[in-house]
């Protein structure tokens, strides 16, 4: 393990090594990743990889458009087979209220530039003959949702990372961080220590 490095993201789930990814691509190459068992080994194991674009908030709508564009592109990139599927996305209503949270939220999506069609019964049945109408009045349906293999996905950003000189650390546990005089922060480990600059912690449900 090296001694020193920028950054040291800790947690190799999908969302630290998506940030280790992105500190490279913007040119921080001197970044480590300490992840305590094997890649993917927390929730990012679990997920079923739907990526839906449905979301209230402007700013993590902006996350989700920025991610479906992303996965095809590092899908490219990379060489490595992420298992993005774009198969949309219907979610029904069978109450006027929830018509209306549809219409709020399309205004939500038109401001960041998200397609979402509204559908009738009639059209819900064309596009899912499986569904039994009664009692729908409505849905919307988003065109460009879909899903993802959240393993595969988080292996091709490992690999965007070390291929712009990022380090992983796999089998790796950090026991305790603490700051050095100078500013800078320790981070030991059951394999020895590291000094950085900066900590980000992506231990998802573990980070208590
Ligand atoms: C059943 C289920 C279904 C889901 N379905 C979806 C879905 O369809 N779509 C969706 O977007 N999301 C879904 N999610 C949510 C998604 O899985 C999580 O939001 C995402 O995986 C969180 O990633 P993470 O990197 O933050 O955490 P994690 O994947 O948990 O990664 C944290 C990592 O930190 C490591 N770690 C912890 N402590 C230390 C330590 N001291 N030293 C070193 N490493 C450490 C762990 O080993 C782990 O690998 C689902 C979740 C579950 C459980």
């Amino acid at each position: 393990m090296k001694s020193h490095a920028r950054v040291v993201v800790i947690g190799g789930g999908v969302v630290g090594v998506s940030t280790l990814y992105h500190l490279a691509k913007k040119g921080w190459s001197d970044v480590a990743l300490i992840e305590r068992k094997e890649l993917t080994s927390g929730s990012t194991w679990h997920a079923a990889g739907l990526l839906p674009l449905f979301n209230m908030s402007y700013s993590v709508g902006q996350i989700h458009k920025y991610s479906v564009a992303f996965y095809q592109q590092l899908q490219q990139e990379t060489g490595m087979n992420v298992g993005f599927r774009k198969v949309s996305n219907i979610r029904l209503a069978t109450t006027r209220d929830r018509m209306d949270e549809y219409r709020q939220y399309a205004g939500v999506a038109s401001t960041i530039g998200i397609d979402v069609d509204f559908l009738t019964p009639e059209e819900i049945v064309h596009h899912w003959p499986l569904c039994n109408p009664e009692g729908l009045i409505g849905a919307i349906r988003h065109p460009e949702d879909g899903y993802i293999q959240p393993a595969d996905l988080t292996q091709a950003l490992a690999r965007g990372a070390r291929d712009r000189g990022a380090e992983i650390y796999r089998n790796t546990t950090v026991t305790s961080i603490s700051r050095n005089a100078s500013g800078e922060w320790k981070v030991t480990t059951d394999k020895g220590e590291i000094t950085c600059e900066h900590i980000v912690s992506a231990t998802g449900n573990f980070a208590r």
